[in-house]
């Protein structure tokens, strides 16, 4: 494992990460068995967030012993300072920790995100109060929308972007990485397996480590997976012209139909939580039915409020049929909830 100057922050991380969705759906037990194999074998990057349901408390449990040998980061959605400044102090409460090495403002793609965030008594305010205070070393931010991403980057208040990429997605190496190298600003690359769309583990690394300065941060949902993913860094990249054609390939297969979540098509005037409904197969793929109903809820529940006006669908920049593909999702979703597992 290879230990990477991490943006501008003097501090060297695992170039290889550790994403804690899929931790969720673990006991307490087998996420900790998966952590520890993760940090027994280098990584020290772990990122989770406010909204990933227990994976905070099955971290500090799991990883509280080594705590001065990991680089801890973590999220919240919220955007005012009263709620960023409890978030910060209950995510130091599940990790068994008194500071964070990254706070991030996750998922920023709306404008109206961004002016909350920075208006007095916003989250900035907080996420400062609370470095001061050495609850957290460094803040960052986490998007889906490549204009946002850059415009955020640019103020200089952030040492990493945490952004979607994978060969599905690679939107992000046109403008927003060159950006971010000519900034110093770290680069966390989520999603290498575009949210479930990349099956192939072995051709999504070899994309991903074609460009050596990213931070992917996968998800784990057992040890083998660590293995196996850590055995792909063990070794030199061989990437071949054939598997770049394989990746093309697979690309175009998936082409049209792929909501890549970035929120352009939000904010709907009927209130449908459209990015959540848009993307419950892939979560679905990820988890037993039950599960995933029950995590998707309550994004699912407003697919019904859908009165197809159709103004997403001018939004979208890949012109997806999207009340349709939700009204499809959401019969899925209802499978899901009558099911028993
Ligand atoms: S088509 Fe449906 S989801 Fe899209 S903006 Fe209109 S009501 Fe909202
Ligand atoms: S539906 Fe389109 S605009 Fe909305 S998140 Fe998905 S890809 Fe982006």
């Amino acid at each position: 494992m290879k230990y990477l100057p991490f943006g501008k922050t003097g501090v060297s991380v695992s170039e290889l990460g550790f994403g804690a969705i899929p931790v969720i759906r673990l006991t307490f037990d087998e996420a900790e068995r998966v952590l520890r194999t993760a940090f027994d074998r280098g990584i020290t990057l772990f990122d989770t967030a406010n909204l990933y349901h227990d994976s905070e408390e099955k971290i500090g449990r799991a990883l509280s012993p080594v705590r001065d040998k990991i680089f801890l980061a973590t999220k919240s959605m919220k955007r005012d300072g009263k709620s960023v400044a409890e978030h910060i102090d209950l995510s130091l409460k599940r990790l068994k920790t008194d500071y964070v090495d990254l706070f991030q403002f996750h998922q920023v793609a709306q404008e109206k995100d961004r002016e909350v965030i920075y208006a007095p008594g916003g989250a900035m305010e907080a996420a400062l109060a609370a470095q001061r205070a050495g609850k957290v070393r460094f803040i960052g931010v986490s998007s889906h929308s490549i204009p946002m991403a850059m415009k955020l980057i640019r103020t200089g208040d952030f040492v990493s972007i945490q952004f979607p990429f994978n060969f599905i997605e690679t939107e992000a190496a046109d403008a927003l990485h060159p950006l971010a190298r000519e900034l110093g600003v770290a680069i966390l690359a989520m999603k290498p397996f575009a949210g479930g769309a990349i099956t192939d583990a072995a051709l999504a690394f070899k994309y991903l480590r074609s460009h050596a300065d990213l931070f992917p941060i996968p998800g784990y949902d057992s040890a083998e997976s660590v293995e196996q993913v850590v055995s792909f860094y063990d070794a030199p990249n061989n990437a071949s012209g054939k598997d770049f054609e394989e990746m093309a390939r697979i690309k175009s297969e998936l082409g049209g139909e792929f909501c890549r979540r970035c929120e352009y098509c939000q904010p709907c005037p009927f209130g449908v939580a459209i990015t959540g409904g848009m993307i419950y197969p892939l979560l679905a793929s990820r988890m037993s039915p039950k599960v995933a109903s029950g995590f998707a809820a309550a994004n699912l529940d407003t697919v019904p409020n859908c009165t197809e006006c159709g103004v997403c669908v001018t939004r979208c920049p890949y012109t997806l049929p999207i009340p349709a593909m939700l009204k499809k999702h959401y019969e899925l979703y209802l499978e899901h909830r009558n099911s028993k597992e």
